[in-house]
């Protein structure tokens, strides 16, 4: 009858349709007359007279040669399984990306392994299965980080799962497979801000060879940057040519201008936000530049590692009670902004190879940044006007925050990024919306510049 006809032509079609110049990867069933159409019309979302149908995709087995392992522009190392060329779904697959660690964990997939491969959506190979059957009785579970002894493949830097993802990364400011990611960082306005410098020169400076880390941007000369090439010229109708386009003088003057303010004069708490090491963000910086003086003061640091090893600090979390009462937190009165995560961050870059090499290369270009907020005795803010008190900046103010932060780290105040019960007042200008409203629902009181003033005894 008709239903068996329609499945045949289906059937017809999952086997025509591999000859077909173009991928698909399912048949749409209509009903020809327009009367019954009309009497069927439509859901809210599709019309009741059309359905489709998808076939299942091709499956086909092969074997897992080996696992290589991309490293990704922001570090993140991504497993991929190097197949045995296998026809499937219209082409040779020979490999498949395996996400994760936790992926091979779920899948069981070892090395040797037969496996079965398809295209998902027809067009991006996957791996299905396992042929347990098929597993070599010598095959062992396979775990990324002891394969890689615990080393970035491209760099040899240390790399880390950190948590709450399943990723793992590696961690190296100086990691060529991320250099135009970490330079764009690097050079970025809340980093040591260099001036032009975005990301797509930062992908010229990679692509030339003139700069594959942060730190061989301050060997480049005023020839260098004046001559690289922005963009060639180019012909789009045979006869006119559009003229190619160079970073130029100028703008070189600017940037190396930049460059040297940024080895001169940016304090330690943009260095360190701009070296981009995990979880250390603006706050965390700062926070690190008001217990340590220089750059080298942070390789071997006691607080660091103090911080690094507290081992209950989850618990001392939930009690303020117990943080409080905690000799060393209490000792450095380390706020929420830096915690034992970021520490130990800090001591494994430091100690690790790379780490070395880093210190070894700023030490050779003369570069050690000084911190602008050294103040790692509490009791040498006692007896200033904002001693202990915790202020969060928001909204458009007279001068920029950092101005305002600095004025009332002067004065003994700590400025954090974030609102929290603990905070004790709002400095907040035009604007600042999400956290006005937020500090009203926690009875900060909000201050403007004039009661900043006026707290500082200057009214
Ligand atoms: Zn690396």
């Amino acid at each position: 009858d008709s239903l068996n006809a329609l499945l045949a032509a289906i059937r017809e079609l999952d086997t025509a349709r591999h000859e077909l110049a173009y991928g698909t990867d399912g048949a749409v069933v209509k009903i020809i007359d327009f009367a019954q159409r009309e009497t069927l019309g439509f859901t809210s979302r599709a019309p009741r007279w059309a359905a489709a149908f998808k076939y299942p995709p091709e499956q086909r087995e092969t074997l897992l040669k080996e696992i290589t392992i991309q490293v990704g522009r922001t570090g993140v190392l991504t497993p991929v399984a190097e197949l045995a060329p296998v026809f499937v779904s219209g082409t040779t697959v020979s490999r498949a990306t395996l996400h994760n660690q936790e992926e091979i964990e779920r899948k069981d997939i070892r090395l040797g392994d037969t496996v079965v491969v398809e295209k998902a959506g027809e067009i991006i190979p996957s791996i299905v299965k396992v042929v347990t059957e098929k597993r070599q009785p010598n095959a062992e579970p396979y775990h990324l980080p002891a394969v890689l002894n615990h080393q970035c493949p491209s760099c040899h830097g240390p790399i880390e799962q950190q948590s709450g993802f399943v990723a793992w990364r590696c961690t190296n400011f100086e990691c060529p497979a991320q250099a135009v990611t970490r330079i764009t960082h690097f050079a970025q306005r809340k980093g040591l801000d260099l001036d032009g410098l975005g990301e797509s020169v930062a992908i010229k400076l990679v692509e030339t060879g003139l700069a594959s880390s942060p730190l061989e941007l301050f060997t480049l000369t005023l020839d260098d940057l004046a001559n690289l090439l922005l963009d060639p010229a180019k012909s789009s109708d045979g006869l006119t040519v559009s003229k190619e386009r160079r970073f130029g003088e100028k703008r070189a003057e600017t940037l190396l201008t930049s460059l040297k303010r940024a080895k001169e004069e940016m304090p330690l708490h943009r260095w360190l936000f701009a070296m981009g090491i995990s979880q250390i963000g603006e706050s965390g910086a700062r926070e690190l530049a008001r217990l340590h003086k220089k750059l080298s003061d942070l390789e071997g640091s006691q607080i660091v590692s103090d911080l690094a090893d507290l081992p209950d600090f989850e618990e001392l979390q939930k009690s303020k009670r117990k943080k409080e009462n905690h000799p060393r937190l209490q000792e450095y009165q380390i706020d929420d902004n830096l915690g034992p995560v970021a520490a130990q961050n800090i001591r494994s870059f430091f100690s690790s190879e790379a780490g070395q090499t880093v210190l070894q290369r700023l030490n050779d270009l003369g570069i050690n940044p000084k911190s602008d907020n050294f103040a790692p005795d509490p009791s040498s803010t006692e007896g200033l006007p904002l001693a202990g008190k915790t202020f969060v900046v928001t909204g458009s103010l007279s001068a920029p925050r950092p101005e305002f932060k600095k004025i009332i780290e002067a004065h003994g105040g700590k400025v954090s990024g974030s609102i929290s019960a603990k905070t004790d007042y709002l400095l907040a200008g035009e604007g600042g919306g999400s956290k006005r409203t937020k500090a009203e629902s926690l009875q900060v009181p909000i201050l403007n510049e004039e009661d900043l003033q006026e707290l500082l005894g200057e009214a």
